[in-house]
């Protein structure tokens, strides 16, 4: 009775963990290509609405998320995506998004702590904004990414160590006296390697 349900747990457990793995393997490789991205361009992608513009930038310092408040009444704009290269001048599509002005360019390379707040003045007028901001390194990403993929491998190979030396993949149990079903943990030898 319990036996089918605690197959389905372990089943399902299973299924998590390797989805879990999936994306984690995904999301390090995103980092990793952003990471390579960052030391030749520099992207912003950006959105306003009246008084708030939301910012997500790739930079060589890390990724940024931003909020930016502004009394500068402007045009909502959708979603929109600027990049310059990444030690050029900022450029004009970066610059003229007055309400994100102090987290352009020079402050976005010096500025190391999260939740700074800047406020700047841009072009003619003088604008107050407020950017809040949370810098994401991409090595603290990265490092996120990493143990699930590291685990999976050396499961995999230590599995695939044990079978071949005949043992118990699960317990490392000697099989060779009885093939067919662990001894020790009761894991059945070998019959579905597909994990
Ligand atoms: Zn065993």
């Amino acid at each position: 009775m319990r036996d089918p349900r605690r197959r389905l747990y372990y089943r399902m457990k299973r299924r998590l963990l390797n989805l879990l793995t999936a994306v984690s393997l995904l999301l390090g490789v995103g980092t990793v290509a952003l990471w390579g991205l960052s030391v030749w361009r520099r992207d912003v992608l950006s959105r306003h609405t009246s008084g708030h513009s939301w910012l997500m930038s790739n930079q060589p310092a890390g990724l940024y998320l931003a909020v930016s408040t502004t009394d500068d009444p402007q045009p909502p704009e959708p979603w929109q995506w600027a990049t310059a290269p990444a030690n050029g001048p900022s450029n004009d599509t970066l610059a003229r998004f007055p309400s994100v002005a102090g987290i352009r360019a020079g402050q976005f390379h010096s500025g190391g702590a999260r939740g700074r707040t800047y406020k700047g003045s841009m072009g003619r007028s003088v604008v107050s904004a407020t950017t809040r901001f949370v810098r994401v390194p991409h090595w603290f990403l990265l490092t996120a990414c990493l143990p699930l993929p590291v685990v999976a491998v050396w499961l995999r190979r230590r599995r695939r160590l044990r079978t071949s030396a005949g043992l118990c993949w699960r317990c490392g149990y000697d099989l060779r006296a009885t093939p067919g079903r662990c001894p020790e943990c009761g894991t059945a030898a070998t019959v579905s390697t597909t994990a």
